[in-house]
This record gives structure tokens, C-alpha cells and sequence, in this order.
């Protein structure tokens, strides 16, 4: 009997032949141990008392209205969508046909626009709604954007892109600078239609082809599509009363307004904002990576915080070059599988990556060999989850006393500290952060998780208190829990006039998160339903398109016209995948956020919607391999 853990899809059965799991890697090219965790003389945990603080913090932040609380950026709110990146140029609509189309141009478009092009596929046509590739990194130019996951791991194609990643967590610019590179590498760029926005995707069945409508008058028909379309893409507002009335400057993060600020993606310093009060609403993990450029550069900053996000040690470094160019072709797919291995529970050798995402499974897995080595104790889900819950409460406890270290007022540090499990919310890794707070001019005003009350022409109102603003900077997330269709800006019509939001109205349903019945020829390139691995969301994405290219191509080369997964395969799958404890979605224990469906009750729908192969990452990676593999594509029927 295998056992797992809810978070990890740890199996027990293999824990007793290990006889040690440490930290070997030469990781990165430098010799240093894991690089997270502060405190070193662990104090008792009292954990009836910290139970109940969780679920008096996360009572004072539960509300009816869950994810309805968002605006949607559209009707007067649509100039949040605007893109402050490039003019949108007149053009000619398109009326004419290519093999393949791929509605977005991320990461997901462009590797399986890469892997196209490798398979001899030459009429490839991204279609995105941004003036160039990049997705996420297109538009998320904020000051001091980085990813949180190891360049190493989620700068995706970098061996057949030939670059070496700068820093061991890159910057914004250099992923995007990637994305373009990975575009120019392959021959995306040819063909690409950019600005321009999908209205409709409908199926044609005489012609056995996708009819694409966009935005630009364009109509596109295409044997297949494959979309990658999120999963954060559309920015949400706060709907805090009286947002609309605001007179000063207001932007999302995802469109930040240099025109106003100065200053640059790079981090130049942002000149405009010398003599000005700002506000931000809102620290997720990509306010808790603006928010020290906006301490160094606005005369006042006001930080409107709901929940504090956890913080732990960031610790970038360079990579040293030499190191880099010893590594052996191959090594990019051997470090995404140790990554995705470790970071769910699984075990190997060496820690590549060496993280605060691998140091919590790293934490329990030695802890359950501490127990195991203890006569009479029996391998099983309680001894699991006791030692997931000792090394979450251990961590989180060394969380919150990093904020008394670093912040050198104790009222600010009492409000920065996080009382929740590490996973219900977002983890975020930072060195400037905390600090930001000591800095003359910063202020925060915690809400005490009632969130800001309303908003004026001036200003903004929390408890009672006006403060008065010049510019006020969104940092509210983006849509998660809303239907697909909303989400992408289009409505998909398959066979029969069956739209996706139709099929889906109870839930998600695929095969592999990417085959769906009904809707031939079209592959959907995501986390859910598939890997569902948080914490490299590219990994999801690549392998989703070297799998979509295994199809095409295959469809391709036996001439066949149609290629759709069976009704039995998918509800199969779907049926796997229900009930399975591994999801997405957070602990309803938690403190609400996009993570647990805002804190409301989760039924099937919210629950195939976040849905991962119940075995872990590793193990979906190590299938859909195997699958891909055979040349059977078992499930599927071309016709
Ligand atoms: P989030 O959804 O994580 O954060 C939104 C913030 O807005 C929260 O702090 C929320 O508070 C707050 N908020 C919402 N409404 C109100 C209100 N009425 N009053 C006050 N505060 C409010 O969005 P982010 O953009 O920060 O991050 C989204 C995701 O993007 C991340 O989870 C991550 O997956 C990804 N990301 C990844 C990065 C990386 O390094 N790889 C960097 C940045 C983002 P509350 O918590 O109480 O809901």
C-alpha cells in the first residue's frame, strides 16, 4: 500500500529504504547548504495556541462574497487592460489559413511553437493579445519583477536556446529578453500576429477546421489550435467602494505606468516619483517585489495590507560561468526532474535547485525518517501529515521571527508576520522587502485583515483614517476561479455548437489537461489536469507542448483530419483525478486567497479545476513521457 501526503504525494513505502537524503549538490556552482530557514535554536512550538491564532486570523478574513469581491477590468474599468507597452498600429485584417495557430504568445506558445518548428511543421502562427512574445513577462514590467523560481529550472529551452542565466533568480527583463530569443531562435516571429486580441474560436465541422475571429477583423482558419492562455493573465481590482472615483493616477501592477513614474523595468529610479505620495493596495508576492523600488523612490509610501505574506530568505547570487559551461548536455531536463521530483515529495540524491520551495519537503522527509528509525512506528498518512504539520509550523515560526530580526519597529513587525501554513498563500522569497519597511517615508496600514474601506477622489480610508494619495498602484492579483472564457477574453465552440464554458460549467474535463471531447483538433496548454505543479509553472507548460507537437505531428505525418480524445479516456481521467486529495486547491483551513476559492466552500467544479495527477508532478512528467513515447497516444482517436 502506497501512502502519500496531501501536499506532496510523499509515498511512504520507499521512505524505509532511504537511508539518507541530504543536500549534496554542487548546486549552482557554489558550495553553500540549503538557502532558506533563520532560525537555529528551535523554541517549542505551542501548537494548540498557534492553531487557534490561524483560525482567528483567517475568521476576520472570510467573506460571503469570495472571489465576487474582485471588479472585472472591463466596461469602466477596461483602461486597466490598456497596454502602456506599444501603440496598437492599424493593419489590414488576415483572411487565410495555416496548419497549426497558437492562441498566446508565453512561454507555452513558444515552446510549443518551438517544438513545431523542430518536428518540420513550418506554418506556426502565434496570435497574442501583447505587442510582443513574453505573456507574464510582457506585461508584468513592474519594478523589480523576478521570477521565484530558480532560472535554472524555469527559463524554459535554455540548452536549445544556448543562454546562460545570469543570476540564480533572474530578473524581468532577462526573461523576457528569453522569450524574444526563443522566438527568434525558432522563427516565431515570422507569421506572428501581436496586438491582437481572439473574439471567438469556433469549429467548422464540413471543413474540419477552427475558425479563429479576432479583434483586428481578422479570420483565421487553422487545421489545429492549441491555446495557453493564463493561468494568471487577467488582471482583477479591488472592489473597494468608490474605486471609480479616484482622481489621481491609478494603474494595475500588470501595467505599470513608466509614462508617470520614470524609471524603467530595470530598475532606474523613478524620477516622477520624488515629491509624490503613493499608495499600494494590496502585498502578494509581486507588491512584496515592488514595493523596496518604491520605497527608495517616493517621497511617502502607504502599503494597504489585508493578509502579510510570508517572506523567507531570498539569497541570489550570480552563476559562475565555468561551473555553467561543465554542465553536460541534457542537464536542463535532469534539474527540472530533480526539482519536480524533491519539490513534491519525491526522493533523490542530490537537492539541484536548493530552495525554499525544496526546503519544506526536504524538512519532512527527514523528519519522518527521524520517526521511522524510532521502534514500533508505523508508516501511514498520520505520520506524514504530523510531519508536514512540525515542519510547516517550524518554518513559519522562523518566518515570523526573520520579521523581528530585519524590521526595527515592533508595531510594523507584529503586523508584517504571517499566521497561516506556509502553502496557503504564495510563498515569497526576498532580502529588501522587510527592510523596505525601515525606511523613512514607508508606512504601512494594516488593515487588520478587513481589507481598505473605501476610496476617494483623493485618497483612501482605512478605519476611519483618510490618507491622502498622488498615485495609487493596484497590486490586487489576477483572475483565478472565473470561467475560462472570461479569463481569455473568447468564447470556444467545438461540435454540435457546445461551448467550453457549457462543458465545464461543473468542472474541467480532459484528458492530460489537455484533450477535451467535443472540441477536435485543440489542445489546451496548462497546469491543471495535468502536472499541476505550482511552483514551476513553466515545466507544466513545456511539457504540455512537447506533447502537443507529438500529436500534430503525428496526426500530420498519418494524414489523418481529426484527432480528439474519446468520451471513456476522459471521464477516466476525470474520474482519477476526483477525490484526490492533491490539488491546487489550498486547505479550507487556510486564510482565504486565490489559493483556496477565496475561502468558500469548494465542491467538484472548483475541485476538477484545480486538479494534479494524484501521484505528483514527477510521476505526470514521468507518464505523459511514456506516453508520448509508445506512438500509441492511448485515448485518443484520429480519424
Ligand atoms: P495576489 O492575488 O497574490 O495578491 C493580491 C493582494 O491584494 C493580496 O495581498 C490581497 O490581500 C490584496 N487585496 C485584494 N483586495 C484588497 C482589498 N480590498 N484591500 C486590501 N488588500 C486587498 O496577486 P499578486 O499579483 O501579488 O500575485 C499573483 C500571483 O502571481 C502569485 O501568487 C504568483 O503565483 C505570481 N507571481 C509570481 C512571481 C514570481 O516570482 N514567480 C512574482 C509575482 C507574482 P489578501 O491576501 O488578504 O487577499
Amino acid at each position: 500500500m502506497r501512502y502519500r501526503s496531501p501536499l506532496f504525494g510523499c509515498e511512504i513505502a520507499d521512505l524505509v529504504a532511504l537511508a539518507s537524503i541530504r543536500s549534496r549538490g554542487q548546486a549552482l556552482g557554489d558550495n553553500s547548504t540549503r538557502e532558506s530557514g533563520t532560525m537555529t535554536d528551535t523554541q517549542p512550538i505551542d501548537t494548540a495556541g498557534l492553531r487557534a491564532r490561524y483560525r482567528l486570523e483567517r475568521d476576520k478574513r472570510l467573506r460571503d462574497d469570495g472571489n465576487d469581491q474582485y471588479l472585472e477590468p472591463a466596461g469602466p474599468f477596461a483602461r486597466f487592460l490598456d497596454d502602456p507597452h506599444v501603440e496598437k498600429a492599424p493593419r489590414e485584417p488576415r483572411f487565410d489559413e495555416v496548419t497549426a495557430v497558437f492562441i498566446g504568445g508565453g512561454f507555452a506558445g513558444l515552446c510549443a511553437g518551438a517544438r513545431m518548428k523542430q518536428a518540420g511543421i513550418h506554418d506556426v502562427r502565434i496570435i497574442e493579445g501583447g505587442g510582443d512574445f513574453g505573456g507574464a513577462w510582457y506585461w508584468n514590467r513592474y519594478p523589480g519583477a523576478m521570477c521565484d523560481t530558480a532560472s535554472m529550472v524555469y527559463l524554459p529551452l535554455l540548452e536549445e536556446v544556448g543562454h546562460m542565466p545570469t543570476m540564480k533568480y533572474t530578473f524581468a527583463p532577462e526573461i523576457f529578453a528569453h522569450a524574444q530569443n526563443i522566438g527568434t531562435e525558432f522563427g516565431l516571429y515570422d507569421g506572428a500576429l501581436f496586438s491582437t486580441a481572439v473574439t471567438s474560436l469556433t469549429w467548422q465541422e464540413d471543413s474540419a477546421r477552427w475558425l479563429i475571429r479576432t479583434d483586428r477583423g481578422d479570420e483565421i482558419r487553422a487545421r489545429f489550435v492549441a491555446m495557453g492562455t493564463g493561468p494568471l493573465h487577467r488582471p482583477k481590482l479591488p472592489g473597494i467602494p468608490g474605486i471609480d472615483g479616484f482622481e489621481g493616477e491609478c494603474f494595475h501592477t500588470s501595467r505599470w505606468d513608466y509614462g508617470y513614474t520614470g524609471g524603467n523595468s530595470a530598475g532606474a529610479p523613478m524620477n516622477g516619483l520624488t515629491d509624490r505620495r503613493v499608495g499600494i493596495i494590496g502585498t502578494g508576492a509581486t507588491a512584496v517585489q515592488c514595493i523596496p523600488h518604491l520605497a527608495r523612490d517616493a517621497d511617502q509610501l502607504f502599503v494597504f495590507q489585508r493578509t502579510p505574506s510570508s517572506i523567507d530568505i531570498r539569497h541570489n547570487h550570480p552563476i559562475d560561468t565555468d561551473w555553467f559551461k561543465g554542465l553536460e548536455t541534457g542537464w536542463q531536463h535532469e534539474w527540472l526532474t530533480n526539482f519536480a521530483t524533491l519539490q513534491t515529495g519525491g526522493f533523490a540524491d542530490d537537492d539541484l535547485v536548493k530552495d525554499g520551495w525544496t526546503d519544506i519537503s526536504q524538512r519532512i522527509r527527514d523528519r519522518v525518517l527521524v520517526e521511522m528509525a524510532r521502534p514500533g512506528t508505523e508508516p501511514g498518512p498520520d505520520l506524514l501529515q504530523r510531519a508536514y504539520e512540525s515542519s510547516d509550523d517550524e518554518k513559519m515560526a522562523e518566518i515570523r521571527a526573520r520579521v523581528d530580526e530585519v524590521v526595527d519597529d515592533p508595531a510594523t513587525a507584529e503586523a508584517l508576520k504571517p499566521w497561516y501554513r506556509q502553502l496557503c498563500k504564495r510563498p515569497c522569497f526576498h532580502d529588501e522587502y522587510l527592510q523596505a519597511y525601515n525606511e523613512p517615508g514607508v508606512n504601512l496600514v494594516d488593515t487588520d485583515g478587513k481589507g481598505v474601506e473605501r476610496i476617494d477622489a483623493t485618497g483612501v480610508w482605512v478605519a476611519g483614517v483618510h490618507y491622502e494619495v498622488d498615485c495609487l498602484i493596484l497590486a490586487s492579483g489576477f483572475e483565478v476561479g472565473t470561467d475560462q472564457a472570461r479569463r481569455s477574453g473568447f468564447e470556444t465552440t467545438g461540435r454540435d455548437g457546445l461551448t467550453l464554458t457549457e462543458y465545464w460549467a461543473d468542472g474541467m474535463q480532459s484528458l492530460h489537461g489537455i484533450h477535451v471531447h467535443g472540441f477536435p483538433n485543440l489542445f489546451i496548454a496548462g497546469l491543471s489536469q495535468g502536472a499541476n505543479l505550482i511552483s514551476n509553472i513553466t515545466h507544466n507548460l513545456s511539457e504540455a507542448a512537447t506533447t502537443i507537437a507529438a500529436v500534430i505531428t503525428h496526426a500530420l505525418e498519418t494524414g489523418v483530419d481529426q484527432v480528439e480524445v474519446t468520451q471513456a479516456a476522459e471521464l477516466a481521467w476525470v474520474e482519477m483525478l476526483d477525490g484526490n486529495t492533491r490539488s491546487f486547491l489550498g486547505n479550507p483551513d487556510c486564510t482565504p486567497g486565490y489559493y483556496n476559492n477565496e475561502g468558500r466552500p469548494t465542491g467538484r467544479r472548483e475541485r476538477l479545476n484545480a486538479s494534479g495527477y494524484p501521484d505528483g508532478a514527477a510521476a505526470y512528467f514521468e507518464y505523459i513521457e511514456r506516453w508520448r513515447r509508445s506512438g500509441d497516444f492511448e485515448g485518443l482517436e484520429f480519424s
